[in-house]
């Protein structure tokens, strides 16, 4: 059987950000300023150095002012509470997000809970969780609407199809499940404790892996002409000595047999989580500005 279609989330994201730069620049001419995204970073971690990074770089280029606050790894409690209330106040911030993971001496929740609900870009405060939940409009977290905008763009009308979603946390598993139902397909949510989870796969039309076990799902798991989303970013020793790569949680080569289509990893969903993000801050402008967003 011919090979999966590729779903390209670089190219989709590209075209995304593009579009956002246009409604950015529209936002600018009629508030009088750009789009605000503040990032703050705690520490030192490379890997967290680096999504900062791309964060400003991809924001300025779709025309969204960038604040950078890149605090020391010793930074307290209180001080980072003091800054996430002043980005609250300040009117050229429309969103805030906190790069996580914090060092392990400050608390999450108590950091996320801060951040204005209607600045909370990455949709991780529980208002938004809950506003999710209830079907009222909110910040959805990047990953999976970035996700389901892939899924839309293969397949259209997402009615009555059959979903999986492997994992269930609140930032990808939980949320992605959440749109998929207002989507009206038929959603199943597994997770470590699911029996025959090779069955489960087996039944769905689409799937969405997000778990962060390298290529723990197999080619013979996936229905013919499903639509596979794998989230899954996990480095793996490399064939040459010393090297490593990334790899998604579903063996790509393997349920590129039997897919309709897949994303890759690099180059799948992982390009997506920016652009949404920079979707959800133009959207806070307008909201936060009191603009009507034209769609
Ligand atoms: P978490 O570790 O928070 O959640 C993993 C989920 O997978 C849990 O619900 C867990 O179940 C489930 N799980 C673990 N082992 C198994 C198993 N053997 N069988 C079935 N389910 C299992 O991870 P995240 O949701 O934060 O991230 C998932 C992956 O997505 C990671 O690889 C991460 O790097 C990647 N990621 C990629 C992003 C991107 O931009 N592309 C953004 C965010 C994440 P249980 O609840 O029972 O423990």
């Amino acid at each position: 059987r011919q090979a999966a279609r590729r779903i390209d989330g670089k190219a989709f994201a590209a075209t995304l950000r593009e579009k956002i730069g246009k409604v950015a620049a529209d936002f600018a001419a009629e508030a009088g300023r750009k789009p605000g995204l503040a990032v703050v970073l705690v520490g030192e971690d490379p890997a967290s150095s680096v999504y900062v990074r791309n964060k400003g770089k991809a924001s300025v280029a779709a025309n969204i002012e960038s604040f950078e606050h890149r605090l020391p790894a010793d930074t307290d409690n209180d001080t980072l509470m003091a800054l996430v209330e002043r980005l609250n106040g300040d009117p050229a911030v429309d969103g805030i997000l906190v790069q996580l993971p914090l060092p392990a001496h400050l608390d999450e929740q108590s950091v996320i809970a801060a951040i204005s609900p209607d600045k909370d870009v990455d949709g991780f405060h529980v208002t938004n969780a809950g506003r999710l939940a209830v079907g009222q409009s909110g910040f959805v977290p990047c990953t999976p609407l970035g996700c389901l905008m892939l899924l839309k763009d293969e397949l259209g009308d997402l009615s009555g199809k059959d979903a999986v979603v492997i994992g269930r946390s609140n930032i990808v598993g939980k949320p992605m499940a959440q749109l998929l139902t207002d989507a009206n397909a038929t959603v199943t949510i597994a997770h470590s404790r699911t029996k025959d989870l090779a069955d489960v796969v087996r039944r769905a039309d689409i799937v969405v892996a997000a778990v962060g076990r390298p290529e723990m799902i197999r080619g013979d798991w996936i229905k013919p002409g499903a639509t596979v989303i794998d989230v899954g970013i996990n480095r793996v020793p490399a064939a040459e000595e010393g090297k490593t790569r990334l790899v998604g949680d579903v063996a790509f080569d393997e349920a590129g047999q039997r897919a309709g289509a897949i994303t890759p990893v690099p180059g799948g969903v992982g390009p997506m989580t920016i652009a949404v993000l920079l979707r959800n801050t133009v959207v806070a402008a307008y909201r936060n500005a009191g603009l009507e967003l034209a769609d």
